[in-house]
């Protein structure tokens, strides 16, 4: 995976290169908190540096939200155009990544009702991976 997103890395500011490579490392989801607490080590030691490199690896698609549990993860493919749905193990929590289409996207956004222009979709998967599936 690492040669796919070279070209993205090399725009990077330090502290969104210490940020994004904790959240690689971790393959989880993080909290805002728990990412402040793993990059100390490299001298990032404020919530406002922390949520403003997270904003702008989000703004790249390179980090994205679970708003179900208010934590960040790195993006499964190096970096993506927003277009993706998450399945969440609600055991382990492990997290995996699906790309939607334009049409998935378009489908899922005309489920819209009249009084609300939809902007932005959100979708999340809960269920069982198969390690923590009973056999
Ligand atoms: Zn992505
Ligand atoms: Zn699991």
């Amino acid at each position: 995976m690492n040669a796919a997103h070279h070209h993205h890395d090399a725009k990077l500011s330090r502290n969104q290169s210490e940020i994004l490579s904790c959240l690689r490392k971790a393959k989880e989801p993080m909290s805002a908190y728990a990412i402040l607490d793993r990059v100390r080590v490299s001298g990032i030691s404020h919530p406002p540096t922390v949520y403003r490199a997270l904003n702008e690896l989000m703004e790249k698609g390179m980090v994205h939200r679970l708003q179900s549990r208010s934590a960040f993860i790195a993006c499964g493919h190096g970096a993506c155009d927003g277009k993706f749905a998450f399945a969440i193990c609600r055991l382990c929590e492990k997290v995996v990544e699906i790309p939607l289409s334009d049409a998935d996207q378009a489908a899922l956004l005309s489920l819209a009702p009249d009084e609300i222009a939809p902007e932005q979709v959100t979708l999340e998967i809960a269920g069982l991976c198969e390690i923590c599936r009973p056999a």
